[in-house]
Formats: C-alpha cells, structure tokens, sequence
C-alpha cells in the first residue's frame, strides 16, 4: 500500500503545489478542497502524470462532520502517513477596530478549528498508542504570526499565533507515539489568497521589504512541507520553519 497524505486547501495555490511534490515522491494524494471542484480535479490530473493515485474530496474543515467523511476516504488509499493543514483565509484590510464578529468567527473556524479538527482525525489514525504506524503532521502557518499585520489583518496574523502554539503543544503531546507535528511559516508567496482579501497587487506592493527582495512561489514552500514530512526529518518536531526570503 502506498503512504498516503490529506492537504487540505489543495485545490490551489500553496496546497496544489504540495499535492504536487507528495505525488512526485510517490505518495497517494487526497486533495481536500472547499467549493472549486474544477481545480481540485486539475490537480488530480497532475498528481496523476507522476503515476500517483489521487483523489478529490469536497470538505469544509470547519465542519466536524466534513472532516470525519474526509479522512474515511483518505483511509481508502492505504495507510496515512501525512497530514498538510493548509486550507486557510484572510480578511480584506481592516483595522481591529474595525473588525465583525462574523469576520473573526469565520477567521478562527477556518484557521484554527480546522486545524485542530483535522489534526484529529490524523492523530487517532497515526498514534502507535492506538495501532498506527506514525506520520507527520505540517501546520501551513504564516509569517504574519509574528509580524502581527498591523493596519492589514491582525486576526489573521493571531490566527496563525494560534496555530504556531497547537504545533509547539500537540509535537510534545504526541512526540512518543510516532507522530511529528511542524509548521512551515510562508511569507509573501504569490497566489490567489491576496485578490480574495482584496489586494491583487500585495506581493508586487511589498515584495521591496523582503530581503531577496521577491514574492515566493508555491513550490518553494511545498518543498519545505514535504521535507518536514520526509524521513530526512526524522528528528524534526515542534519546529515553525520560516520560508519567507528573509523576512
Ligand atoms: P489560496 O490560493 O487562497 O488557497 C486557499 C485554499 O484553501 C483553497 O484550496 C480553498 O479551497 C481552501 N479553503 C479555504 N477555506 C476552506 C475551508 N473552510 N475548508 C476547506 N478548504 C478551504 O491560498 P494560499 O495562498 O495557497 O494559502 C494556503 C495557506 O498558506 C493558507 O493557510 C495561508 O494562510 C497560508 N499562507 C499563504 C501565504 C501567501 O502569501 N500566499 C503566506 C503565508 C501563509 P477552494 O478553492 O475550494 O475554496
């Protein structure tokens, strides 16, 4: 049976990227996306050229029932042995005092809830306490949770403090039963996500305060995740991994 990963938010950006480099090194891929069916199966499709099984799962991560049904189709691949929390939002730019609670509810359920639901799941399937065989768990923080985002989106940016803090806790929580939990902590990566909050034009608008002076592309953080996930990283765990050009 193949080693089988679940990222979710794959249909995209950052997660279809990372679909991408599993297949690549021969894991069968669960693709987990929100409403675009049309990009998760364009990604399938790719997943497939490398001669990897993949599938497409329709599942909101904030929904605990979504979840379950999620990773039980993942269960049909073979065994887990990875799980990639990507699947994440932002806001358009607001100050926090400017700030919905609706905004917040929705920021926080999909950046953290989600997380923690489908960690999980993954955490039952994995633990060697419950008769699994280990795996590895990456946490697509940001950089913006210690940069804080100010006058942009600092219930963003504390989201992803959050999820810094499930890394450093469930990793120690879990270290014994052959589970490594990581975060990688992107900077600014050109995709989509900046148009949906609003700013199309973000990466070119900031890229001059970057060290390398660039936007990152999704492969580049895609790399880091699968090497966190590798056997190269054995002795990797609670670690928050800036892929960020410097910044
Ligand atoms: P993106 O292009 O906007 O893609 C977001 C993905 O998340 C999509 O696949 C979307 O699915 C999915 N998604 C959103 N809400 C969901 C929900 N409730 N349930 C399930 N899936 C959901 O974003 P990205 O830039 O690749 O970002 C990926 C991750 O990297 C996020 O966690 C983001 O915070 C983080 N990050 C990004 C950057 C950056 O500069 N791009 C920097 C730091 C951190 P649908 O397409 O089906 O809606």
């Amino acid at each position: 049976m193949p080693r089988v990963v679940i990222v979710t938010g794959g249909s995209r950006g950052i997660g279809a990227a990372t679909a991408l480099a599993f297949a690549r090194r021969g894991f069968a891929v669960c693709v987990a996306y929100r409403s675009d069916a049309v990009a998760a199966g364009e990604v399938l499709e790719a997943c497939r050229t490398f001669g990897s099984e993949a599938v497409a799962i329709a599942a909101d991560v904030t929904m605990h029932d979504d979840v379950a049904s999620l990773f039980t189709a993942a269960g049909d691949l073979g065994t887990l042995t990875a799980l990639v929390n990507n699947a994440g939002v932002v806001g358009p730019r607001a100050r926090v005092d400017e700030m919905s609670a609706e905004r917040l509810t929705t920021m926080f359920a999909v950046n953290v809830i989600g997380p923690f639901l489908c960690a999980a799941q993954a955490v039952r399937r994995m633990s060697t306490q419950r008769g699994g065989a280990g795996g590895s768990i990456v946490n697509v923080s940001s950089a913006a949770a210690r940069l804080g985002s100010p006058g942009e989106y600092v219930d963003y940016a504390a989201s992803k403090g959050a999820l810094d803090t499930m890394t450093l806790g469930l990793a120690k929580e879990v270290a014994a039963e052959g589970i490594r939990v990581n975060a990688v902590r992107p900077g600014l990566i050109c995709t989509d996500i900046h148009a949906s909050g609003g700013q199309p034009d973000r990466v070119e608008r900031l890229r001059s305060n970057v060290p390398m002076q660039r936007g990152g592309v999704p492969v580049e953080v895609a790399e880091a995740i699968a090497w966190l996930c590798s056997e190269e990283a054995s002795y990797v765990t609670g670690a928050l991994l800036d892929v960020a050009g410097g910044r």
